[in-house]
């Protein structure tokens, strides 16, 4: 496939044993672009996130991070699945920021964001501790390093969990409604740290209702329902002028 995409799918399919929850998924994502996924509760999108980012096993079908097929390593004409650990240092690669904030609770803020890069990547405490001062400032939480994440709102959990996610240097970035299990109030502060990091380059795929947010931020926009892409576009196209039925049926739900 073209080295210059970096999210690809074709034709992918994901069975839980007779539910067919993905049919046929054709996608992609170039770098730098920010997608944004919605629809209806149960349609695929996380199943999606979670099949780029090596959680789940296709059933059928391609996919491809930043030109790397997902799942097997090719050698000639044959595939071989991926080890556990090869499959673990590719997901390395990939920042996953969820609905639930799932920081570690018996660590401090800085340590939540420090674990990974040292444990995993070898990187010496004291150099993970400026980048991840570095990162906080970038949240916005310069101030709360030591802080333990029950002392810290929804918001600011989920602004450390973006922030810990970073602190991997990921290529891609995906998020699985990282703001709907937020109170109102504090939504706003963690999409502008979304949008800051689309301004500066990151690539993303964020499924979320925030439909301002997909349109001023996104660069494309993807609906699915049952397990398809009905629609896919440019923001302002699909939100403004919807061609299915089922896209209009749902936009006019969430707007
Ligand atoms: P969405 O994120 O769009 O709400 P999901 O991808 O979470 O949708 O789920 C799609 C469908 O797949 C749902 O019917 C869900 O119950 C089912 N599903 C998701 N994960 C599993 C699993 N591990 N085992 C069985 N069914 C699952
Ligand atoms: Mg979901």
């Amino acid at each position: 496939m073209s080295a210059d995409l970096m999210v690809k799918a074709e034709n992918v399919h994901k069975h839980f044993g007779r539910l067919e929850v993905l049919k046929g998924i054709d996608l992609e994502v170039a770098p730098g672009e920010v997608m944004c996924v919605i629809g209806p509760s149960g349609s695929g999108k996380s199943t999606f996130l979670r099949c780029i980012n090596h959680l789940e096993k296709l059933t059928a079908g391609k996919l491809w991070v930043d030109g790397e097929l997902v799942g097997y390593r090719q050698k000639g004409d044959k595939l071989y699945e991926l080890r556990d650990d090869e499959v673990a240092r590719k997901r390395r690669e990939i920042g996953m920021v969820f609905q639930r904030f799932n920081l570690f609770p018996h660590m401090c803020v800085i340590d939540n964001i420090i674990e990974a890069p040292t444990q995993v990547k070898g990187v010496p405490k004291g150099q993970a501790r400026e980048r991840a001062r570095e990162l906080l400032d970038q949240v916005g939480l310069a101030d709360k390093e030591r802080a333990y994440p029950r002392e810290l709102s929804g918001g600011q959990q989920q602004r450390v969990a973006i922030a810990r996610a970073l602190a991997m240097d990921p290529k891609l970035m995906l998020f699985d409604e990282p703001t709907s299990a937020l109170d109102p109030e504090l939504v706003g502060d963690v999409l502008e740290v979304m949008r800051n990091l689309a301004t500066a380059g990151m690539t993303m795929i964020v499924v979320t209702h925030e439909m301002g947010f997909a349109r001023e931020v996104g660069d494309s926009l993807v609906f699915m329902d049952g397990g398809v892409i009905v629609e896919h576009g440019a923001p302002k196209d699909v939100i403004a002028n919807p061609q299915h039925e089922r896209t209009q049926s749902f936009l006019s739900k969430v707007l």
